[in-house]
Protein backbone atom coordinates (compact mmCIF):
# COMPACT_ATOMS: atom_id res chain seq x y z
CA UNK A 1 0.00 0.00 0.00
CA UNK A 2 1.47 3.39 -0.54
CA UNK A 3 1.12 6.57 1.15
CA UNK A 4 -1.56 7.78 -1.62
CA UNK A 5 -3.73 4.88 -0.97
CA UNK A 6 -3.71 5.39 2.88
CA UNK A 7 -4.90 8.91 2.57
CA UNK A 8 -7.39 8.28 0.51
CA UNK A 9 -11.05 8.72 -0.30
CA UNK A 10 -13.36 6.48 -1.89
CA UNK A 11 -16.05 8.66 -4.60
CA UNK A 12 -19.45 6.74 -5.25
CA UNK A 13 -21.10 9.81 -6.78
CA UNK A 14 -23.05 8.80 -9.98
CA UNK A 15 -22.14 11.93 -12.20
CA UNK A 16 -19.87 13.36 -12.72
CA UNK A 17 -18.10 10.81 -11.05
CA UNK A 18 -14.74 9.35 -9.73
CA UNK A 19 -11.88 9.23 -12.44
CA UNK A 20 -8.83 7.43 -12.25
CA UNK A 21 -6.15 8.33 -9.95
CA UNK A 22 -3.54 8.02 -12.97
CA UNK A 23 -5.32 10.05 -14.80
CA UNK A 24 -5.58 12.32 -12.42
CA UNK A 25 -2.25 12.78 -11.95
CA UNK A 26 -0.97 13.01 -15.22
CA UNK A 27 -3.25 15.65 -15.95
CA UNK A 28 -1.26 17.15 -13.21
CA UNK A 29 1.83 16.80 -14.54
CA UNK A 30 0.77 17.88 -17.86
CA UNK A 31 -1.47 20.55 -16.98
CA UNK A 32 1.12 23.70 -17.59
CA UNK A 33 3.28 22.20 -19.52
CA UNK A 34 1.91 19.47 -22.36
CA UNK A 35 5.00 17.33 -23.65
CA UNK A 36 7.17 20.28 -23.00
CA UNK A 37 5.91 22.44 -24.77
CA UNK A 38 5.53 24.80 -21.86
CA UNK A 39 1.97 25.31 -22.79
CA UNK A 40 -1.53 23.80 -21.81
CA UNK A 41 -3.22 21.68 -23.94
CA UNK A 42 -6.38 24.14 -22.24
CA UNK A 43 -4.74 26.72 -23.90
CA UNK A 44 -3.55 25.97 -27.52
CA UNK A 45 -5.90 25.91 -30.74
CA UNK A 46 -7.93 23.06 -31.35
CA UNK A 47 -6.41 23.48 -35.02
CA UNK A 48 -3.22 23.54 -33.36
CA UNK A 49 -0.99 19.76 -33.94
CA UNK A 50 -1.21 18.85 -30.25
CA UNK A 51 -4.89 18.86 -30.20
CA UNK A 52 -5.44 17.46 -33.81
CA UNK A 53 -3.05 14.95 -31.97
CA UNK A 54 -5.21 14.11 -28.97
CA UNK A 55 -8.28 14.36 -31.39
CA UNK A 56 -7.20 11.38 -33.16
CA UNK A 57 -5.46 9.13 -30.05
CA UNK A 58 -9.01 9.69 -28.35
CA UNK A 59 -10.71 8.07 -31.46
CA UNK A 60 -8.21 5.48 -32.28
CA UNK A 61 -8.12 4.56 -28.55
CA UNK A 62 -11.77 4.30 -28.15
CA UNK A 63 -11.76 2.39 -31.62
CA UNK A 64 -9.42 -0.33 -30.30
CA UNK A 65 -11.49 -0.30 -27.14
CA UNK A 66 -14.80 -1.11 -28.90
CA UNK A 67 -13.11 -2.91 -31.77
CA UNK A 68 -15.42 -0.45 -34.07
CA UNK A 69 -16.04 -1.47 -37.56
CA UNK A 70 -15.08 1.04 -39.99
CA UNK A 71 -18.42 1.87 -40.51
CA UNK A 72 -19.24 3.10 -37.78
CA UNK A 73 -18.43 6.88 -37.08
CA UNK A 74 -17.30 8.27 -33.43
CA UNK A 75 -18.53 11.77 -32.80
CA UNK A 76 -17.54 14.21 -29.72
CA UNK A 77 -20.21 16.45 -28.60
CA UNK A 78 -21.25 18.84 -26.21
CA UNK A 79 -24.37 19.06 -23.79
CA UNK A 80 -23.77 15.63 -22.36
CA UNK A 81 -26.32 13.07 -22.52
CA UNK A 82 -29.26 15.15 -22.44
CA UNK A 83 -28.51 17.39 -25.84
CA UNK A 84 -28.26 13.76 -27.37
CA UNK A 85 -32.70 13.76 -26.28
CA UNK A 86 -32.86 16.28 -28.65
CA UNK A 87 -30.08 15.33 -31.61
CA UNK A 88 -30.93 11.62 -31.91
CA UNK A 89 -34.62 12.23 -33.14
CA UNK A 90 -34.08 15.48 -34.95
CA UNK A 91 -31.11 13.14 -37.23
CA UNK A 92 -32.90 9.44 -36.63
CA UNK A 93 -36.59 10.26 -36.83
CA UNK A 94 -37.27 11.89 -40.06
CA UNK A 95 -38.78 9.49 -42.14
CA UNK A 96 -42.01 8.02 -40.14
CA UNK A 97 -41.18 10.50 -37.16
CA UNK A 98 -41.96 7.94 -35.01
CA UNK A 99 -39.75 6.69 -32.31
CA UNK A 100 -40.82 3.25 -29.85
CA UNK A 101 -39.25 3.72 -26.12
CA UNK A 102 -38.77 0.98 -23.74
CA UNK A 103 -39.23 2.57 -19.79
CA UNK A 104 -37.64 1.39 -17.13
CA UNK A 105 -36.95 4.35 -14.82
CA UNK A 106 -35.97 8.21 -14.60
CA UNK A 107 -33.12 8.65 -17.66
CA UNK A 108 -35.88 6.78 -20.37
CA UNK A 109 -38.70 8.95 -19.25
CA UNK A 110 -36.31 12.01 -19.63
CA UNK A 111 -35.41 10.95 -22.95
CA UNK A 112 -38.97 9.96 -24.12
CA UNK A 113 -40.05 13.18 -23.08
CA UNK A 114 -37.56 15.15 -24.76
CA UNK A 115 -38.29 12.90 -28.64
CA UNK A 116 -41.93 13.97 -28.08
CA UNK A 117 -41.03 17.32 -29.09
CA UNK A 118 -39.73 15.72 -32.52
CA UNK A 119 -42.05 13.15 -33.28
CA UNK A 120 -44.78 10.62 -32.49
CA UNK A 121 -43.45 8.40 -29.28
CA UNK A 122 -44.63 5.14 -28.62
CA UNK A 123 -43.54 3.69 -25.32
CA UNK A 124 -43.37 -0.56 -26.05
CA UNK A 125 -42.77 -1.84 -22.93
CA UNK A 126 -42.09 -0.43 -18.95
CA UNK A 127 -40.69 -1.31 -15.90
CA UNK A 128 -39.56 -5.00 -15.07
CA UNK A 129 -42.36 -6.13 -18.22
CA UNK A 130 -39.71 -4.47 -20.43
CA UNK A 131 -37.53 -7.65 -19.69
CA UNK A 132 -40.29 -9.89 -20.90
CA UNK A 133 -38.85 -10.65 -24.17
CA UNK A 134 -39.30 -10.63 -27.41
CA UNK A 135 -41.15 -7.33 -26.97
CA UNK A 136 -43.92 -6.67 -29.32
CA UNK A 137 -43.43 -3.33 -31.82
CA UNK A 138 -47.17 -3.54 -32.34
CA UNK A 139 -46.59 -3.56 -35.90
CA UNK A 140 -45.95 0.70 -35.92
CA UNK A 141 -43.79 2.13 -38.41
CA UNK A 142 -40.74 3.00 -36.17
CA UNK A 143 -37.76 4.89 -37.14
CA UNK A 144 -35.70 3.29 -34.30
CA UNK A 145 -36.33 2.33 -30.57
CA UNK A 146 -34.85 3.62 -28.06
CA UNK A 147 -33.62 2.45 -24.48
CA UNK A 148 -31.35 2.63 -21.91
CA UNK A 149 -29.36 -0.26 -20.46
CA UNK A 150 -28.38 1.03 -17.55
CA UNK A 151 -31.09 3.16 -15.82
CA UNK A 152 -28.55 5.20 -13.26
CA UNK A 153 -31.11 6.55 -10.63
CA UNK A 154 -33.12 3.32 -10.41
CA UNK A 155 -30.30 1.08 -10.54
CA UNK A 156 -31.72 -1.89 -12.80
CA UNK A 157 -29.81 -2.46 -16.08
CA UNK A 158 -30.36 -4.87 -19.21
CA UNK A 159 -27.80 -7.95 -19.03
CA UNK A 160 -28.51 -8.88 -22.58
CA UNK A 161 -29.53 -6.87 -25.41
CA UNK A 162 -33.89 -6.66 -25.57
CA UNK A 163 -34.94 -9.15 -28.26
CA UNK A 164 -37.95 -7.83 -30.17
CA UNK A 165 -40.87 -9.16 -32.52
CA UNK A 166 -38.81 -8.08 -35.67
CA UNK A 167 -35.76 -6.13 -36.76
CA UNK A 168 -35.83 -2.64 -35.11
CA UNK A 169 -32.99 -0.34 -34.99
CA UNK A 170 -32.06 0.30 -31.91
CA UNK A 171 -30.74 3.28 -30.25
CA UNK A 172 -29.19 3.00 -26.68
CA UNK A 173 -28.25 5.65 -23.97
CA UNK A 174 -25.29 4.03 -22.42
CA UNK A 175 -24.31 6.95 -20.23
CA UNK A 176 -23.43 5.18 -17.18
CA UNK A 177 -22.11 1.79 -18.80
CA UNK A 178 -20.07 2.95 -21.88
CA UNK A 179 -16.64 0.72 -21.63
CA UNK A 180 -17.80 -1.06 -18.55
CA UNK A 181 -17.93 -4.73 -20.75
CA UNK A 182 -17.40 -4.68 -24.27
CA UNK A 183 -20.28 -3.79 -26.63
CA UNK A 184 -21.86 -5.79 -29.41
CA UNK A 185 -21.96 -2.54 -31.10
CA UNK A 186 -23.52 -4.01 -34.98
CA UNK A 187 -26.29 -4.88 -32.78
CA UNK A 188 -26.83 -0.96 -32.49
CA UNK A 189 -27.28 1.62 -34.98
CA UNK A 190 -26.83 4.38 -32.20
CA UNK A 191 -25.17 4.79 -28.92
CA UNK A 192 -24.32 7.48 -27.21
CA UNK A 193 -23.28 8.85 -23.71
CA UNK A 194 -22.29 11.29 -22.10
CA UNK A 195 -18.91 11.57 -20.61
CA UNK A 196 -19.30 11.89 -16.95
CA UNK A 197 -19.85 8.93 -15.41
CA UNK A 198 -16.99 6.55 -17.23
CA UNK A 199 -15.41 8.71 -19.81
CA UNK A 200 -14.33 11.99 -18.60
CA UNK A 201 -15.10 15.75 -18.02
CA UNK A 202 -19.37 16.11 -17.81
CA UNK A 203 -20.34 18.59 -20.69
CA UNK A 204 -18.60 16.02 -23.50
CA UNK A 205 -20.98 13.09 -25.08
CA UNK A 206 -19.80 10.75 -27.30
CA UNK A 207 -21.94 9.20 -30.07
CA UNK A 208 -21.18 6.46 -31.97
CA UNK A 209 -23.55 6.03 -34.93
CA UNK A 210 -23.29 3.52 -38.54
CA UNK A 211 -22.64 5.82 -41.33
CA UNK A 212 -25.46 5.00 -43.64
CA UNK A 213 -27.56 6.44 -40.80
CA UNK A 214 -26.22 9.75 -41.77
CA UNK A 215 -27.49 12.52 -43.97
CA UNK A 216 -30.96 11.89 -42.99
CA UNK A 217 -31.32 15.14 -39.95
CA UNK A 218 -34.83 17.47 -40.38
CA UNK A 219 -34.14 21.11 -42.10
CA UNK A 220 -34.29 22.68 -38.67
CA UNK A 221 -31.58 20.88 -36.93
CA UNK A 222 -28.95 23.06 -35.38
CA UNK A 223 -25.84 23.09 -36.97
CA UNK A 224 -23.94 21.32 -33.84
CA UNK A 225 -26.48 18.69 -33.43
CA UNK A 226 -26.19 17.50 -37.40
CA UNK A 227 -24.24 14.83 -36.80
CA UNK A 228 -23.02 14.85 -40.54
CA UNK A 229 -22.00 18.44 -40.25
CA UNK A 230 -20.25 17.31 -37.33
CA UNK A 231 -18.29 14.99 -38.84
CA UNK A 232 -17.81 16.73 -42.12
CA UNK A 233 -15.72 18.99 -39.56
CA UNK A 234 -13.95 16.49 -38.27
CA UNK A 235 -15.73 16.94 -34.82
CA UNK A 236 -14.70 20.72 -35.16
CA UNK A 237 -17.94 22.42 -36.37
CA UNK A 238 -17.02 25.19 -33.68
CA UNK A 239 -14.57 24.98 -30.97
CA UNK A 240 -14.81 21.66 -29.55
CA UNK A 241 -14.65 20.78 -25.66
CA UNK A 242 -11.10 20.60 -25.83
CA UNK A 243 -9.67 19.85 -22.36
CA UNK A 244 -12.81 17.49 -21.97
CA UNK A 245 -11.28 15.70 -25.40
CA UNK A 246 -7.84 14.85 -23.62
CA UNK A 247 -9.45 14.10 -20.56
CA UNK A 248 -11.28 11.45 -21.66
CA UNK A 249 -8.33 10.61 -24.43
CA UNK A 250 -6.29 9.68 -21.39
CA UNK A 251 -8.94 7.61 -19.71
CA UNK A 252 -9.13 5.53 -23.24
CA UNK A 253 -5.09 5.25 -23.05
CA UNK A 254 -5.91 4.02 -19.14
CA UNK A 255 -8.59 1.88 -19.93
CA UNK A 256 -5.86 0.34 -22.66
CA UNK A 257 -3.37 -0.52 -20.44
CA UNK A 258 -5.41 -1.95 -17.64
CA UNK A 259 -6.84 -4.62 -20.24
CA UNK A 260 -9.59 -3.39 -21.99
CA UNK A 261 -13.32 -4.11 -21.88
CA UNK A 262 -13.04 -7.71 -21.20
CA UNK A 263 -11.13 -6.84 -17.96
CA UNK A 264 -13.15 -3.92 -16.79
CA UNK A 265 -16.02 -6.26 -17.57
CA UNK A 266 -14.89 -9.10 -15.43
CA UNK A 267 -13.51 -6.23 -12.47
CA UNK A 268 -17.26 -4.64 -12.99
CA UNK A 269 -18.84 -7.75 -12.46
CA UNK A 270 -16.42 -8.51 -9.05
CA UNK A 271 -17.37 -5.34 -7.35
CA UNK A 272 -21.00 -5.64 -7.89
CA UNK A 273 -21.02 -9.02 -6.82
CA UNK A 274 -18.96 -7.88 -3.07
CA UNK A 275 -21.75 -5.34 -2.77
CA UNK A 276 -24.97 -7.03 -3.49
CA UNK A 277 -23.74 -9.96 -1.30
CA UNK A 278 -22.90 -7.91 1.17
CA UNK A 279 -26.57 -6.68 1.47
CA UNK A 280 -27.93 -9.65 0.85
CA UNK A 281 -26.39 -10.93 3.92
CA UNK A 282 -27.41 -7.92 6.28
CA UNK A 283 -30.12 -7.90 8.44
CA UNK A 284 -30.72 -4.34 8.12
CA UNK A 285 -29.13 -3.37 4.32
CA UNK A 286 -32.27 -3.80 1.60
CA UNK A 287 -31.66 -3.94 -2.33
CA UNK A 288 -35.24 -4.85 -3.63
CA UNK A 289 -34.65 -5.24 -7.10
CA UNK A 290 -35.06 -8.30 -8.62
CA UNK A 291 -31.48 -10.46 -9.19
CA UNK A 292 -32.04 -10.57 -13.37
CA UNK A 293 -32.02 -6.91 -13.71
CA UNK A 294 -29.69 -5.70 -11.19
CA UNK A 295 -27.04 -2.63 -12.37
CA UNK A 296 -23.53 -3.45 -11.74
CA UNK A 297 -22.85 0.39 -11.75
CA UNK A 298 -24.70 1.99 -9.79
CA UNK A 299 -26.13 -0.05 -6.41
CA UNK A 300 -29.32 1.67 -4.78
CA UNK A 301 -30.00 0.17 -0.98
CA UNK A 302 -31.88 0.95 1.96
CA UNK A 303 -31.83 1.00 5.84
CA UNK A 304 -35.19 0.74 7.60
CA UNK A 305 -35.28 4.85 8.32
CA UNK A 306 -34.65 8.08 7.43
CA UNK A 307 -32.80 8.45 10.57
CA UNK A 308 -30.64 5.61 10.44
CA UNK A 309 -29.53 6.51 6.94
CA UNK A 310 -28.59 10.07 7.79
CA UNK A 311 -26.56 8.56 10.51
CA UNK A 312 -25.03 5.81 8.05
CA UNK A 313 -24.45 8.57 5.50
CA UNK A 314 -22.67 10.91 8.09
CA UNK A 315 -20.34 8.15 9.57
CA UNK A 316 -19.41 6.93 5.52
CA UNK A 317 -18.26 10.47 5.26
CA UNK A 318 -15.77 10.99 7.90
CA UNK A 319 -14.77 7.15 6.52
CA UNK A 320 -13.98 8.40 3.67
CA UNK A 321 -16.52 6.89 1.68
CA UNK A 322 -17.88 9.99 -0.17
CA UNK A 323 -21.37 10.62 -2.16
CA UNK A 324 -23.04 8.00 -0.93
CA UNK A 325 -26.34 9.73 -0.39
CA UNK A 326 -29.38 8.15 -2.95
CA UNK A 327 -30.25 10.70 -6.07
CA UNK A 328 -33.10 13.50 -4.99
CA UNK A 329 -35.91 11.80 -6.23
CA UNK A 330 -35.57 8.01 -4.50
CA UNK A 331 -33.64 8.54 -0.97
CA UNK A 332 -31.71 5.98 0.19
CA UNK A 333 -28.39 5.26 -0.24
CA UNK A 334 -26.76 4.50 -3.64
CA UNK A 335 -23.22 3.60 -4.24
CA UNK A 336 -21.87 3.58 -7.74
CA UNK A 337 -19.32 1.64 -8.94
CA UNK A 338 -17.87 2.49 -12.17
CA UNK A 339 -14.90 1.91 -14.00
CA UNK A 340 -12.69 4.36 -11.47
CA UNK A 341 -13.61 2.69 -8.58
CA UNK A 342 -11.50 0.00 -7.72
CA UNK A 343 -12.21 -3.20 -5.87
CA UNK A 344 -10.29 -1.86 -2.63
CA UNK A 345 -12.86 1.03 -2.79
CA UNK A 346 -15.57 -1.03 -2.80
CA UNK A 347 -14.07 -3.35 -0.10
CA UNK A 348 -13.85 -0.33 2.20
CA UNK A 349 -17.23 0.31 1.90
CA UNK A 350 -18.39 -3.24 2.62
CA UNK A 351 -16.34 -3.53 5.72
CA UNK A 352 -17.87 0.14 6.58
CA UNK A 353 -21.18 -1.88 6.44
CA UNK A 354 -20.73 -4.58 8.26
CA UNK A 355 -19.10 -2.30 11.19
CA UNK A 356 -22.39 -0.15 11.01
CA UNK A 357 -24.28 -2.99 11.45
CA UNK A 358 -22.44 -4.91 14.49
CA UNK A 359 -22.88 -1.37 16.43
CA UNK A 360 -26.63 -0.90 14.92
CA UNK A 361 -28.10 -4.18 15.97
CA UNK A 362 -25.25 -5.11 18.72
C1 LIG B 1 -26.28 10.97 -16.26
C2 LIG B 1 -27.18 10.43 -17.31
C3 LIG B 1 -27.77 11.26 -18.28
C4 LIG B 1 -27.59 12.75 -18.27
O1 LIG B 1 -26.29 13.11 -18.58
P1 LIG B 1 -25.91 14.67 -18.75
O2 LIG B 1 -24.46 14.60 -19.07
O3 LIG B 1 -26.22 15.35 -17.47
O4 LIG B 1 -26.72 15.20 -19.85
C5 LIG B 1 -28.57 10.66 -19.23
N1 LIG B 1 -28.77 9.35 -19.27
C6 LIG B 1 -28.22 8.52 -18.35
C7 LIG B 1 -28.48 7.04 -18.43
C8 LIG B 1 -27.41 9.03 -17.35
O5 LIG B 1 -26.85 8.21 -16.45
Amino acid sequence: MTADDLNRVYNFCSGPAAMPRPVMQRVQRELTDYQGSGLSIMEVSHRSEFFLQVLEQAEQHLRTLLDLPEHYRILFMQGGASLQFSAVPLNLAQRHKHIGFIDTGYWSKAAQREALRYAKVTCLASGFDAFRQPISTQNLPLDYVHYTPNETIDGIEFHSIPEFDRDVLLVADMSSCILSEPIPIERFGLVYAGAQKNIGPAGLGVVIVREDLLGLAAEVTPRLLNYSTVLEHNNMANTPPTFAIYVAQLVFEWLLEQGGLLEMAHRNKCKAELLYSAIDQSAIFTNNIPQFCRSRMNVPFQLPSEAVTRQFLSLAEQRGLHHLQGHRSAGGIRASIYNAMPERGVQALVDFMREFERQHVG
